[in-house]
């Protein structure tokens, strides 16, 4: 999304033009110009709250020396804002676009490794699906789920590919199971 900042016509004419340039080199990547009479403090909540990933703002002092203002979603404040030329953005827009989709990833795949447990017994099933994943032999039994369900509120989510191998005991009713599967609470 981009956000031109400007107080006045003076100012607007300038602004808009770099900000058509800016726009004209993003032509890979889905971009939109806010240029609703709204002020750009609303604006930039608002896109924040939307969930886009970046940010490009553009005021009087871009145009002057020929920058852009790169906000990055996934990281809030200062820190996550640069100040880039702009006749590079295309580039560096889609650096920065393929490492916040870099960084959401390694960080839900960290979530997810750190709340999937493999509990011993249905009692440690019962908590590890309070709050996460279980990672758990299961019979492949529908009944057998139905019941899981009517105990736990959990599912199967997923039966991995990339199985442990071998075979265990169903952590619900103890048969014989040759799967593993993830089971977790819908929302
Ligand atoms: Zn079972």
């Amino acid at each position: 999304m981009i956000v031109p900042i400007f107080k006045n016509d003076a100012e607007k004419g300038p602004v808009m033009e770099a900000v058509s340039r800016v726009r004209g080199q993003l032509g890979d990547v889905r971009v939109k110009v806010d240029e609703r009479e709204e002020t750009p403090g609303f604006k930039f909540n608002d896109w924040e709250m939307r969930g886009v990933p970046l940010r490009l703002e553009i005021g009087p002092k871009d145009v002057a020396k020929g920058t852009v203002a790169l906000a990055r979603r996934d990281r809030p404040g200062k820190e996550g804002k640069s100040f880039v030329p702009q006749d590079r953005i295309q580039s560096l827009a889609a650096e920065t676009l393929a490492s916040i989709h870099a960084s959401l990833y390694d960080r839900a795949l960290a979530f997810r490794k750190a709340n999937t447990h493999d509990p011993r017994s249905y009692d440690e099933f019962r908590q590890a699906v309070e709050g996460g994943w279980a990672f758990s032999w299961w019979c492949g039994d529908g009944a057998c789920e139905t019941q899981i369900k009517e105990e736990t509120k959990a599912t199967t989510r997923n039966i991995p590919l990339e199985q442990p191998g071998g075979s265990g005991r169903c952590i619900h009713c103890g048969k014989p199971a040759t799967e593993k599967a993830i089971f977790a609470k819908a929302y």
